[in-house]
């Protein structure tokens, strides 16, 4: 298997009907950044920012920060990353950003997380978008804001970074040569108002982690709940159907970031409901390009849109038998 993989590395993922499918890997330390080149991924469609601070003593200082997504970039070698503002706050709380005088809090994930802490904690924010602005002089800057549940949260984000960008323009710094915006869909109210948000943005990635906890409302990290509900659910995947025809009706590109991209019957589900970018684990990369070669995307676009109009009692049993049947 290992040396299969390894001869996938330069293997162009494009499906039988030939649509070009975009395979990029998620990251989140200096030393993830190899399997880039290794797998021979896209690009890196998640950079989560908050590893660095997870792993700090004391709050990262800008110059840290800076030189590590620098580091990235470097590292990506001209291949597109797209770094992700902190989530941290809720279950990935940091001992010198507390918040004391609110007491602990009795539901982390759905708590003061991710941007909402960060547009609080306004120089926070401030001085992660320094940071990002900086380490992208002369280079293409690709951020997207987590958690986002209203647009106003993605304009306040965007004007903190359009604030750090004026202000280095004033001090005569090398800027990035563009800065691309996107926002994270991982709140199910984000969903309703999609339509306003997406002519304001460059991208749109969806966190089907969170997505999934919030839709059933099922405690991701409650091992007790980790096998009750399927990824492979009418719920999810009507869900996403939606999401990806209204982007694309935009002209959005869309990625799914979520654990789910790097699992060969889910990565087949979501591209049979639209979706045309995933960013995955690394050790996915290899067998999903190979599932990629693979598929006819007319015949599961097809076959799931009958599965979700009339869902079978298991849809994981349907797509297995599906799947075997045409060797996939
Ligand atoms: C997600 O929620 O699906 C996601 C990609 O972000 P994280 O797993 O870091 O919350
Ligand atoms: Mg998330």
């Amino acid at each position: 298997k290992q040396a299969k993989y390894a001869a996938l590395r330069d293997v162009v993922p494009i499906t039988l009907d030939g649509e070009r499918i975009a395979v990029n890997i998620n990251a989140g330390l200096r030393e993830d950044m190899p399997n880039l080149q290794l797998t021979g991924a896209d690009g890196v469609g998640l950079y989560r920012t908050e590893f660095q601070f997870l792993v700090s003593a004391t709050l990262p200082n800008r110059e840290r920060q800076t030189r590590l997504y620098r580091e990235v970039l470097e590292s990506a070698a001209g291949k597109p990353v797209v770094f992700r503002t902190v989530d941290i706050g809720g279950d990935k709380s940091l001992p010198y950003l507390r918040h004391d005088e609110d007491g602990e809090e009795e539901n982390p994930a759905m708590g003061w997380r991710a941007l909402r802490l960060a547009l609080e904690r306004d120089s926070l924010l401030k001085v992660q978008a320094r940071a990002l602005l900086e380490a992208s002089a002369g280079r293409v800057l690709q951020v997207m804001f987590p958690m986002i549940s209203e647009p106003w949260e993605f304009d306040a984000a965007r004007a903190v970074f359009e604030g750090q960008l004026a202000h280095l323009r004033k001090l005569g710094k090398t800027l990035p040569e563009a800065v691309k915006y996107g926002a994270m869909l991982e709140v199910p109210a984000l969903a309703e108002v999609l339509d306003l948000l997406l002519p304001r943005l460059s991208f749109l990635s969806i966190g089907t982690n969170d997505l999934t906890q919030f839709l059933f409302a099922a405690d991701r990290s409650n091992p007790k709940l980790a096998e009750r509900y399927d990824w492979l659910s009418p719920a999810i995947l009507r869900f996403v159907r939606r999401i990806a025809a209204q982007g694309h009706a935009h002209n959005v590109p869309m990625t799914v970031c979520g654990e789910m991209g790097g699992r060969q019957l889910e990565a087949l589900a979501l591209l049979g409901v639209g979706i045309r970018r995933l960013s995955i684990t690394p050790a996915g990369v290899a067998p999903i390009k190979d599932l990629v070669r693979r598929v006819n995307l007319a015949e599961i676009s097809a076959a799931m849109d009958g599965w979700l109009a009339h869902p079978p009692v298991s849809l994981r049993e349907e797509m297995t038998a599906w799947a075997a049947q045409r060797g996939l």
